[in-house]
C-alpha cells in the first residue's frame, strides 16, 4: 500500500468569478486511485462564501482524477460542491451542463504574469516598448528571464497530469501568455481548463508572481486584454451542419447575447470595444475568419458546406468555463436539428 497525497479542490462561492480552493487528505491505496475509489468530503462552506456558520458542512463529489507532478505519490482531485443532501450546490456550475459526450470544446486561456502590481517585464514607472515584438516573441527583451520557465514548467505539469494541453504561445502585450485546451465530452475541457489554472497557480507561489486573470488590467490603453476564446462543435455541427442550420444558430446566439455576456466574465465592456480584435459587447456579429466578430468562422466550416467548429471570441480570461460550456450549449439546444420534411413519402 501506498499513502497518495489527494489534493481535493473546487470552486468557491464568490461572485462575480469563483476562486479556486483546495485541502490534501492522505490516503492508502495499492495502485493509483481512480475515481471510484475517491471517498466523498467536506468543507466550511461558511468561509467560502458557500453556507452559513450555523450550518456550514459542504460536500465535495469527486469528478475527476490527475495526477500531480509537483508531489511524490500526489493526485489533485477536481470536485463538485453538493448541499448536504446530495444536491448540487448553486455555486455548481459544473452540474448545469448538459451531458453530452458529442460536444467539443477548446478554450484558449490569456492571462497575465504579474509581479509588484505589475505586468512582469514592466519598469517600475512609466511603460515597457509599445506591444508589436511580444507576440509569439522570443529574446529576454521580449519575454525576459523567468516567464517561459513558468510557462515550461506549467506545460509539463499540465501534460503530467494527463491534460488535454494542445499548446502555448506568448501573447500581444508585454508579460502576457495562452495556453490551449479541448475536450471531448461536454465537461471534459472545462474541467481540464480548471485543473490547469489550478497548477499555474499552485507554481508561480515559489516565483513569488502573481497570475492576472483580469480582462483589461491596464485599463483602456493601448495594451490588449485577455480572452479565453470558447471553440466549440456538436456531433450535428461536425457531421450534418449546413447553411440554413448555421443561421438558425447565429440567431440564437444573437436573441441570447445578454445571457451569453452574464457568464463570459466580469468587465467584459472594457475588453469588447470593438478595437484589438475583439467585437463590440452591444452587438452580436459573425463573419468568415473575422478576428473583430462576436464569432469567427473558421475558412474550413464554409468550405467543408458549413460543418466544423465556430469560435466564440467574447468570453474573457476571468470567465469560469463551466457557465461558458452550459450557456453555450443551452443556447445550441435551443436550435432544432434535422428537417422537419422528412423523406417518408
Ligand atoms: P486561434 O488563436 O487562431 O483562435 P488556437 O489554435 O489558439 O487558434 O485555438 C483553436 C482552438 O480550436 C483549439 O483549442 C482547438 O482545440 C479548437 N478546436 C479545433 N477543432 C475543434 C472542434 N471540432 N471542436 C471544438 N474545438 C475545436
Ligand atoms: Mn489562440
Ligand atoms: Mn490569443
Ligand atoms: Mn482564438
Amino acid at each position: 500500500m501506498t499513502k497518495y497525497k489527494l489534493e481535493y479542490i473546487w470552486l468557491d462561492g464568490y461572485t462575480p468569478v469563483p476562486n479556486l480552493r483546495g485541502k490534501t487528505q492522505i490516503k492508502e491505496f495499492d495502485v493509483f486511485p481512480s475515481l471510484e475509489d475517491l471517498p466523498l468530503w467536506g468543507f466550511d462552506g461558511s468561509s467560502t462564501k458557500q453556507a452559513e456558520g450555523h450550518s456550514s458542512d459542504c460536500v465535495l463529489k469527486p469528478v475527476a482524477v490527475y495526477p500531480d507532478g509537483a508531489r511524490t505519490n500526489g493526485a489533485i482531485v477536481m470536485c463538485e460542491v453538493l448541499l448536504p443532501d446530495g444536491s448540487p450546490h448553486p455555486s455548481n456550475g459544473r452540474a448545469t451542463i448538459l451531458d453530452d459526450p458529442g460536444a467539443w470544446f477548446g478554450f484558449e486561456q490569456e492571462y497575465f504574469f504579474y509581479k509588484n502590481g505589475r505586468p512582469l517585464g514592466f519598469p517600475e514607472a512609466g511603460y515597457p516598448p509599445p506591444q508589436g515584438p511580444y507576440y509569439t516573441g522570443v529574446g529576454y527583451r521580449n519575454v525576459g528571464d523567468v516567464a517561459r520557465k513558468m510557462v515550461e514548467e506549467h506545460l509539463d505539469l499540465c501534460l503530467y497530469a494527463g491534460i488535454n494541453h494542445e499548446g502555448i504561445n506568448a501573447e500581444v502585450a508585454k508579460g502576457q501568455w495562452e495556453f490551449q485546451i479541448f475536450g471531448k465530452g461536454s465537461k471534459k475541457a472545462a474541467d481540464e481548463m480548471w485543473v490547469a489554472r489550478y497548477l499555474l497557480l499552485r507554481l508561480t507561489e515559489k516565483y513569488g508572481v502573481d497570475i492576472e486573470f483580469h480582462c483589461k488590467p491596464l485599463g483602456d490603453t493601448d495594451w490588449n486584454g485577455s480572452g479565453m476564446h470558447c471553440n466549440f462543435s456538436t456531433t450535428y455541427l461536425r457531421e450534418t451542419g449546413g447553411k440554413e442550420y448555421f443561421e438558425k444558430l447565429m440567431k440564437a446566439f444573437e436573441e441570447n447575447r445578454e445571457e451569453h455576456i452574464a457568464v463570459y466574465g466580469p468587465d467584459n465592456h472594457m475588453r469588447l470595444t470593438g478595437k484589438h480584435e475583439t467585437a463590440s459587447i452591444h452587438e452580436f456579429s459573425y463573419g468568415i475568419a473575422d478576428r473583430g466578430a462576436s464569432i469567427r468562422v473558421p475558412h474550413s466550416f464554409i468550405k467543408n458546406d458549413y460543418k466544423g467548429y465556430l469560435e466564440d471570441r467574447r468570453p474573457n480570461s476571468q470567465g469560469d468555463p463551466y457557465q461558458i460550456a452550459s450557456r453555450v450549449l443551452k443556447t445550441i439546444a435551443s436550435v432544432p436539428t434535422g428537417s422537419s420534411v422528412s423523406a417518408a413519402a
